[in-house]
């Protein structure tokens, strides 16, 4: 499968459901460093994703991430809200064509990266969502860099997001809530990170075995 419209949809779909078979892992991650909203609000907005993208006519890939910026700006609530709305904004922006190369892949990944830090100012290694999607775009770049297609560079993007996501466990937390716990934040997994990892997840598993 080509990374097109039918495939962003598909991905939001996968998504939703993915985000529902984790949301209590992701409640518990999220009762370990913050306040245990993390599954219920990711849960709420990915179906709202759903719903509002059945009632829409989507051209490109772009608009796709466009709806999905607003309706998880508006449903999901939390830190999480506006980054992962920041997020799905700039990584429409960066990819417009109606089928992306794998230049526009990386270009995506990078979009959302650069959502995530202009908005909430984390760098690699506080224990964030950043730790999932930098390790994604450094990992789409090499694979692009060396010729991948636009689904290789998806995944090898992928299996970065979840290696970054188990690394933040040893972290300790400098941004977001969890900061507030200082060293006790040490030990567990970010619940955004893993979250942002089992999104990108989605969109491997919507490209089909035939990739
Ligand atoms: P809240 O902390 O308001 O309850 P959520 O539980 O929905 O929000 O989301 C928490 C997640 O948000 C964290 O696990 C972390 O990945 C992410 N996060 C929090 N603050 C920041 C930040 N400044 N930059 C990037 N990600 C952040
Ligand atoms: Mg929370």
């Amino acid at each position: 499968m080509t990374c097109d419209v039918a495939w962003a949809l598909a991905w939001m779909a996968s998504a939703r459901q993915v985000i529902a078979d984790n949301r209590e892992l992701l409640i518990d991650l999220d009762r370990q460093i913050g306040d245990g909203d993390h599954g219920e609000n990711m849960d709420r907005g990915f179906a709202a994703v759903v719903d509002a993208l059945a009632g829409q006519e989507c051209a490109t890939v772009a608009d796709v991430l466009k709806s999905v910026a607003k309706t998880l700006m508006s449903t999901v609530g939390g830190a999480a809200g506006p980054l992962y709305g920041t997020a799905f904004l700039r990584a429409a922006k960066a990819a417009p064509s109606a089928e992306l190369s794998s230049a526009e892949v990386v270009a995506l990944i990078a979009g959302a990266l650069e959502g995530i830090q202009a908005r909430g100012k984390a760098e690699r290694g506080e224990k964030t969502m950043v730790d999932a999607w930098g390790p994604a775009l450094d990992a789409a770049q090499s694979a692009c860099d060396a010729g991948a297609d636009p689904a290789a560079v998806y995944e090898a993007a992928v299996a970065a997001a979840y290696e970054g996501a188990l690394v933040t466990e040893p972290m300790q937390a400098t941004k977001g809530r969890a900061s507030y716990l200082g060293e006790r934040s040490i030990g567990h997994i970010d619940p955004g990170a893993l979250s942002s990892a089992l999104i990108l997840k989605a969109g491997l598993d919507a490209m089909g075995e035939d990739r």
